[in-house]
């Protein structure tokens, strides 16, 4: 049976309970541990598919199709597994399959209550990340803070899953926060005091607290804590800040937390091999040159709405020992062709990621045509490929009017339209393609040059496609189809021969990156970008 795995949050949001959730597991996994991770997210909606970018940032998109909380592209990124649509679930989600068992009769007459029949569904959902991973030790991170009305049905729910599988087969770790009071020069405990008070008023007594905090705690504070919140005082981890978020689980692991986490389990400490991090570490604390990308989307203000392709673009960075320094560009203002030398005097490379509906669409074809113009390493993902196959079409293929249906469902020239099974669905319910696809990439093309190899799988999340009737036409005039969908006959990647980098993808590679092993064409996107940077300077 597997061992679970709660990691609660208490005084404030933002402690970075999923980044600990990550570490924790992370050094399970490297003492040999099969992990799995989940997170709990107390809101109303099925998925945060629909939520603004504005809102809730990006959606985080499972192998299996699941439109998941951006924290779980950092359970990804830490533990490199790949996780699965058990692995987010919502309120939305429990009351919804709750309700239809009862509408199909499945409650007998009973009358259904948040008690126990939400709270059963709860408890499911944890079994069923178990069975589906095959996992060793599940971690499931409750979201919300300690006291919010909205999370009550979870609390209760790991409340009772740990009294029915009993306290070896899990464990609590509540996170919290040790403010430092300037003027009286202190950490103050007592938040976390509360915090644990209100845990245990659920029923709930922590195991393990991980406490965030500026400065280090010294015995005396550690002591305090253990005392009043009634936890052994080797498990009062220290979380203090950090530059630099892979030296969190370093930090936890000289305190022991991943023995003392199989010493409360039951289960035999194994061996631990954590070369690969600290690498990690020494090549992020040592990155010996920079370069600017322009990242031009519709979303800038809220840079989480890009999360990932940020992330996957700094991982690629790592391997040329490079930081990346990103110039948010909102493509709003870019609308006119003016000043375009200004806007992008200090950009390397120009990436245009992805996104939805027709605001600024011309903000950010003007960037990739200025990208193409004057042979600055582009990257176009989703929309950013769908618009550069219009920029393409309306500027060197000379059909001024070409389109996207998503944009102008008349446009006599749709370059990128709803694929045939999708305009059947779309009549009943519009639906995305998402998760994994195979792509067959062609031999001698830039894209076989850094993957390496033919057959790929990447994750999708968009609803149209290019338009098969202008490959040919597309062709002629330079453009290479470099990977496609075989089976369903799709277009995934393209490039422009001669142009030093002008790649985009139909799908998002930013979901398979990882900062050990950033992904092939971000690889490439950042290796020119750097070239293009050192030839400016006459380095090369
Ligand atoms: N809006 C486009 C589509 O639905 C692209 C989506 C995206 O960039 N994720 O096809």
């Amino acid at each position: 049976m597997a061992k679970f795995i709660f990691v609660t949050g208490g005084v404030v949001s933002g402690l970075g309970k999923g980044v600990t959730a990550s570490s924790i597991a992370l050094l399970l996994k490297k003492r040999g541990y099969k992990v799995f991770m989940q997170k709990f997210d107390p809101y109303i909606n099925i998925d945060p598919g629909t939520i603004s970018p504005y809102q809730h940032g990006e959606v985080f998109v499972t192998y299996d199709g699941a439109e998941t909380d951006l924290d779980l592209g950092h359970y990804e990124r830490f533990i490199d597994v790949e996780l699965n649509k058990t692995s987010n679930i919502t309120t939305g989600k429990i009351y919804s399959s709750v309700i239809e068992k009862e509408r199909n009769g499945e409650y007998s007459g009973s009358t259904v209550q948040v008690v126990p029949h939400i709270t059963n569904e709860i408890k499911n959902k944890i079994k069923e990340a178990a069975d589906s991973s095959g996992a060793d030790i599940v971690i499931t991170e409750i979201g919300g803070t300690i006291g919010d009305i909205e999370s009550l049905p979870f609390i209760e729910a790991i409340r009772q899953f740990r009294q029915e599988t009993g306290k070896e087969n899990s464990l609590f770790i509540h996170t919290t926060l040790i403010p430092y009071i300037y003027g009286s020069y202190e950490l103050k405990t007592k938040p976390t005091q509360h915090s644990v008070a209100d845990l245990r008023s659920f029923g709930i007594q922590p195991d393990i607290l991980v406490c965030r905090t500026p400065k280090e705690l010294d015995q005396s504070i550690i002591n305090k804590l253990a005392l009043y919140c009634s936890v052994d005082s080797k498990a009062v981890i220290e979380a203090i800040d950090v530059k630099n978020i892979y030296e969190i689980p370093i930090n936890f692991y000289n305190q022991k937390l991943d023995e003392i986490v199989c010493e409360y389990l039951n289960i035999r400490a194994k061996k631990i091999n954590l070369r690969e991090w600290y690498e990690l570490i020494d090549t992020v604390n040592n990155l010996n040159s920079s370069v600017t990308i322009g990242l031009v989307g519709k979303y800038v203000e809220l840079h989480d709405a890009y999360l990932s392709v940020k992330e996957a673009l700094i991982h690629a960075g790592y391997k040329f020992h490079t930081k990346i320094n990103i110039e948010w560009i909102s493509s709003e203002l870019l609308k006119k062709e003016e000043n375009m030398n200004q806007i992008f005097k200090n950009v390397d490379g120009i990436i245009v990621p992805g996104g939805f509906g027709v605001k600024d669409i011309k903000g950010e074809m003007n960037a990739i045509k200025y990208a193409r113009e004057n042979n600055i390493p582009f990257f176009g993902i989703c929309l950013g490929m769908q618009l550069a196959c219009i920029e393409f079409a309306q500027n060197v293929c000379n059909i001024s009017d070409a389109n996207s249906k998503e944009f102008d469902e008349q446009t006599k020239n749709p370059i990128i339209d709803l694929m045939l099974e999708t305009k059947k669905i779309n009549q009943l319910n519009s639906t995305l393609r998402l998760g994994n696809y195979p792509c067959t990439i062609i031999k001698n093309t830039k894209a076989h040059e850094y993957y390496k190899k033919v057959n790929i799988q990447e994750r999708h999340r968009h609803r149209y496609e290019f338009n098969n009737k202008y490959i040919n036409l597309f062709e002629q005039k330079g453009m290479i189809f470099s990977g496609m969908n075989n089976e369903k006959k799709l277009v995934e990647i393209i490039e422009l021969e001669n142009h030093k980098c002008f790649i985009g993808c139909q799908f998002h590679p930013e979901f398979k990156s990882r900062p050990t092993k950033p992904h092939p064409l971000f690889e490439f996107f950042i290796k020119t970008s750097i070239e293009n940077k050192c030839k400016e300077k006459n380095v090369i």
